[in-house]
């Protein structure tokens, strides 16, 4: 029997281990099997190279509770490892790994912000045991092993007995892990670590109800059922991402996405299968998932993976922040997994990921675009956000973009912005040869002013999402000479300010009479007067609210640098008062002041009623004094 001291520096390295590692315990359990699975699928690489020749036959990892032993054994019928291999692969290279880990974060704080994840491998072990034992068995059929380590820099290793090819890890749990000897605990995390890992792994046994082999027949004289016990496989080895995409149908794709999110019970609006080997390795399947309207987008549902086996479902930094709102899967052995996350942000292969990522899905879309617009444009309403969250944070994408984002206008007609400005340029250019994109948020609430622009021929395109301030921010800057104006931010002769003037039918000094009286029956503070000459069918007054202001505080309130300031300020709009309309000209006329007043009040307050401004008393007056008049 061999004795020996494994060659390391600290003096014991596994309460470092230990401690460092205290929140990530479990993934012990995802390293060993991992090992276990790596086993398997090099003894079937040896087989096809011809230097294994024997039968491989049932290669199933299996997972053992033995409660009563307190042992939780991880078995595999891998390539196995004789004496020699044990001193060389356990005690020089897994040891060194561990050895270089601890060196690596001994000087970090002990705040714990250390880890991403990363595999630690075998040593892992020794966070959950306070023994564990190594029986093995090479492929080669040599003499098996017995590795024998309590926690402390001293091992054992002798010769063992050992039926077949493999290898079994045996933990003999600690005292304070012994949630891992209870079964609903490892479910729990082979479900979320191993699902799809490449070699099956069985857990425990499930009931199955067969048919009674005899015939036997119940009562009714249908054949009895009988319960049958079999092996529970946990994971599916060979998950849809892992496939060519020719051999996988529309509805492959969407079942995998149940196998992902069983509790989701919405079909995807489509999906992306990414599959790349340059200059970096990558698979994987994104969903653009449904969004409901209201309701709480959820992020981190993409799940990240390296050769099948689970790392993460946080992959800020490595996706695309925008992207973070898809579903899915993305597995790649490039990405690294042993370092922190401001490294990973920082790391230059994670960039090239993430652009790579990006540009894959605007392909994605521009494919989509092309190929069915009309089905497209029904996905519109659902994709948008995503499309729009992307053309702001990420540059390329919102190049991209061009080709495939839309614009729907307030007569159901979806446009490109390219469409869209071809299609209003020669109507909705002002004096100043701007091309003015006139836009409403709320169609109810904006009816008037949007009507008043359909009578001009003019278009007006819906932007309700929260990002519209900055989208069209945006959209100014790329386009040249354009302005974006919502449809309620002055009177339409205004918004697209053509210089054709209409006679006015107040002089200045009418104006400066009406001014005062006017300015008593309305909130000076909240409003300010704007005298225009409109036509004569026009609305009397109008309520409208500048561009700039409103843009900065909607701005502001989702979010956006050096806008606190605008968030502050109180919400102020113009009252447009149209001078030829009869009912100005009658309030001027008018002798008796109370009467004058009575007339501007009314009009002012019709104004705040078809904006759904007048509220409370102001609208209890309102009320009354419309019963008076009639
Ligand atoms: P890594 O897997 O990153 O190389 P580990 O510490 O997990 O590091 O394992 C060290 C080595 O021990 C592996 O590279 C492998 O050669 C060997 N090994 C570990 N587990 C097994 C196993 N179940 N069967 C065969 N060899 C194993």
């Amino acid at each position: 029997m061999a004795k020996g001291k494994i060659k390391v520096e600290t003096e014991n390295i596994f309460p470092i281990i230990k401690k460092f590692l205290y929140s990530d315990h479990e993934i012990f359990l995802r390293e060993l099997i991992a090992n276990a699975a790596d086993a398997t699928k090099k003894l079937h690489a040896l087989a096809s190279m011809g230097d294994f020749k024997g039968e491989i036959g049932d290669d199933t990892i299996e997972v053992i509770i033995n409660k009563a032993d307190k042992t939780l054994t991880v078995r595999d019928k891998g390539i196995g490892m004789s004496q020699e291999e044990v001193k060389k692969y356990i005690n020089q290279i897994a040891f060194s790994g561990a050895e270089e880990f601890v060196n690596k974060f001994k000087d970090v704080s002990e705040s714990g912000n250390i880890i991403g994840k990363f595999g630690l491998g075998f040593y892992s072990a020794f966070m959950v045991a306070e023994k564990v034992e190594i029986l093995s068995k090479n492929y080669k059929d040599e003499e098996a092993a017995h590795w024998e380590c309590d926690g402390s820099p001293e091992y054992h290793l002798k010769a063992g007995k050992k039926e077949g090819r493999g290898t079994d890890i045996i933990l003999h749990i600690a005292e304070d892990s012994t949630e891992f000897l209870e079964e609903s605990r490892i479910r729990t995390l082979l479900e979320k670590y191993c699902k799809f890992m490449p070699v099956a792994i069985q857990f425990g046994q499930r009931s199955e109800w067969i048919d009674d082999p005899e015939g036997k027949k119940d009562q009714d004289g249908n054949v009895e059922k009988i319960e049958q016990k079999v092996d529970n496989i946990i994971n599916n080895p060979k998950p849809a991402w892992t496939k060519v995409p020719a051999d996988l149908k529309d509805e492959d794709y969407k079942a995998f996405y149940r196998e992902l999110y069983p509790m989701n019970f919405e079909d995807p609006l489509f999906h992306i299968h990414l599959n790349v080997d340059y200059p970096f390795n990558l698979t994987g399947i994104l969903y653009f998932p449904r969004i409901k309207p209201n309701m709480e987008v959820q992020r981190d549902k993409i799940q990240l993976y390296s050769r099948q086996v689970f790392i993460t479902d946080s992959v800020e930094g490595i996706v695309p922040d925008f992207l973070t709102l898809l579903h899915g899967v993305i597995d790649s052995p490039d990405i690294p997994l042993n370092v922190s996350r401001s490294y990973l942000q920082a790391d230059g292969a994670v960039k090239k990921i993430s652009n790579h990522i990006s540009k894959k899905v605007s392909d994605k879309l521009e494919e989509l675009f092309k190929k069915d617009r009309a089905d497209f444009e029904q996905k519109w309403e659902d994709i948008k956000v995503f499309i729009e969250y992307g053309m702001l944070s990420d540059e390329k994408f919102f190049e991209r973009a061009q080709k495939f984002a839309l614009y729907k206008t307030t007569d159901g007609n979806y446009f490109t912005l390219d469409e869209l400005t071809e299609e209003i340029q020669a109507a909705q250019t002002d004096k100043d040869d701007k091309t003015v994109y006139l836009y409403a948020n709320n169609l109810d609430q904006q009816h008037t002013y949007i009507k008043s622009a359909e009578a001009k021929g003019y278009k007006v395109i819906i932007l309700d999402s929260p990002l519209t301030a900055h989208l069209v921010g945006r959209l100014e800057q790329h386009l040249e000479k354009a302005t974006f104006s919502r449809i309620d931010a002055d009177t339409i002769d205004k918004l697209i300010n053509k210089d054709e003037n209409i006679p006015s039918k107040l002089s200045d000094e009418d104006k400066e009479a009406l001014k005062p009286v006017l300015e008593e029956v309305i909130d000076k503070e909240r409003f300010t007067i704007q005298f225009e000459s409109m036509n004569e069918t026009d609305q009397p007054m109008t309520i409208v609210q500048p561009e700039f202001m409103r843009r900065m505080k909607d701005m502001q309130a989702v979010g956006g640098g050096g806008m606190a300031m605008f968030g502050n300020m109180p919400e102020s709009y113009n009252l447009v008062v149209n001078v030829n309309h009869p009912v100005i000209s009658k309030a001027l006329t008018e002798k008796s002041k109370k009467k004058k007043q009575d007339i501007l009040k009314q009009t002012a307050d019709l104004a705040l009623l078809s904006q759904n401004m007048l509220k409370g008393e102001e609208l209890t007056n309102f009320i009354n004094r419309s019963i008076e008049l009639i």
